[in-house]
């Protein structure tokens, strides 16, 4: 039976990126359980998927702060742009903020998998599990067995499983003995407590907010959906907020009180948002929409809450709906400047699949592709 130097499990982002920057002389596969590699790659960001992002740092991220500082730093945004440009991509910048490709994400994925000629992808296979024999693990697929000297898990998280996403990464890490923390929908919409269907009745309006959330804050765009609440700001929101309530500043360019201050004008003429949603926001804050000159003491003292608005999710719209998956193997498991197990060699973890998660915004993409390098570093050493 053939035996690999390294077999990637999962033929997504990390895995193309990891495999791209591994030495030639080396006998690399990939397995993966789609009719095609990078599914998710395909069709993010409306097709043209957001790669990266102006400002990255591991404040962008959950995750263990010196496992993402250590990977933004062996591979970071610029080396990330540079990369691209040495490939023919230069991506273009949206919002002043996030930089996507310009036509089509299959720029990119074009790219990959050119880079990766040298490897031999096995479409259609399923991992089922693995197992370690005197240094060689074996990993059990729908299409029989394949061996290999070394193995990285790159099989992603659980979202979108209508786009091949398993937990097989999590199951593997638990056989050998590391710790994982299950995953849960991230960036995410959330839906409304019955005391907040106010917001739901405002379907298919949106407002830039600031959203403060566990000791972060979070700028973007918020829309009122359907379900429930989402746009950017809240997929974000929904990668910290764990219970309780967030604050939410509908306001955040101006000053209520400055808004009213001397106005004759009602209420909801002065505040700057869609009527519909100006008139709903003072019912919610239980303020009544009258002159502002009229307005009493109490009044003025509710009307902070346009600025502090206590949101209480029920919950969100779930693994279906998720770009992404929070949780995943520990990175206390793992060697920061390599991405391997500390207490199996030769078994290395990169992508969604290790607990790090980030913001909305390109930052995924970006620690997919960071954590492949560090890890695609480590593998090219003679060791
Ligand atoms: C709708 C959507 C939009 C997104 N948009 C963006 C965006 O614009 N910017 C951004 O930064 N991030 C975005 N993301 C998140 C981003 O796609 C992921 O974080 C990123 O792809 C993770 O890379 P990865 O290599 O770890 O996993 P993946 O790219 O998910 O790759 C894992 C691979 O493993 C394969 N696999 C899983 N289980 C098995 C198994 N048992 N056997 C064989 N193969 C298996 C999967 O089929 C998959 O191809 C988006 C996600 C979604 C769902």
């Amino acid at each position: 039976m053939k035996i690999y130097d390294v077999l990637i499990l999962g033929g997504g982002a990390s895995a193309l990126m990891c495999a791209g920057h591994l030495k030639k002389s080396l006998h690399v596969g990939i397995v993966e359980n789609n009719a095609k590699v990078a599914q998710k790659l395909k069709i993010s960001g409306g097709g043209k998927c957001n790669i990266t992002n102006v400002e990255v740092s591991s404040n962008n991220f959950d995750g263990e702060e010196s496992l993402v500082n250590y990977a933004l730093q062996t591979f970071s945004k610029d080396d990330l742009l540079t990369f691209l440009g040495r490939n023919g991509i230069s991506p273009e910048i949206r919002k002043n903020r996030y930089y996507f490709c310009r036509d089509s994400s299959d720029e990119i994925i074009n790219v990959l998998k050119h880079l990766a000629q040298h490897v031999e992808i096995l479409l259609n296979t399923t991992v089922r599990e693995v197992c370690k024999h005197n240094d060689l693990f074996e990993v059990k697929t729908s299409k029989g067995t394949l061996k290999t000297k070394k193995l990285v898990v790159a099989t992603g998280g659980k979202s979108f499983k209508t786009l091949g996403a398993t937990d097989v990464g999590l199951r593997i890490a638990n056989d050998f003995g590391l710790s994982v923390k299950e995953f849960t929908p991230a960036l995410v919409g959330m839906t409304v407590q019955p005391s907040q269907f106010w917001m739901k009745e405002l379907s298919g309006l949106s407002c830039y907010v600031h959203i403060k959330v566990e000791g972060k804050l979070l700028k973007e765009e918020m829309l009122f959906a359907h379900k429930g609440m989402s746009g950017p700001c809240i997929l974000s929101a929904s990668l910290y907020w764990k219970k309780g309530n967030m604050a939410i500043d509908f306001l955040p360019n101006d000053t209520i009180f400055k808004l009213i201050n001397g106005s004759k004008k009602v209420l909801s003429s002065v505040i700057p948002l869609p009527k519909r949603l100006a008139k709903a926001l003072l019912d919610a804050i239980d303020v009544k929409d009258t002159q502002c000159k009229k307005l009493t003491k109490e009044q003025k003292e509710k009307l902070q809450a346009i600025h502090n608005y206590a949101f209480a999710p029920a919950g969100n719209f779930g693994f279906t709906k998720a770009e992404v998956s929070r949780g995943g193997v520990l990175s206390e498991n793992l060697n920061p400047e390599s991405l391997e197990a500390l207490h199996v060699e030769n078994l290395y973890f990169i992508g969604e699949v290790v607990d790090v998660t980030g913001e909305l915004g390109g930052y995924n993409f970006q620690w997919a592709f960071s954590s492949a390098v560090v890890c695609a570093k480590d593998l090219n050493k003679e060791k």
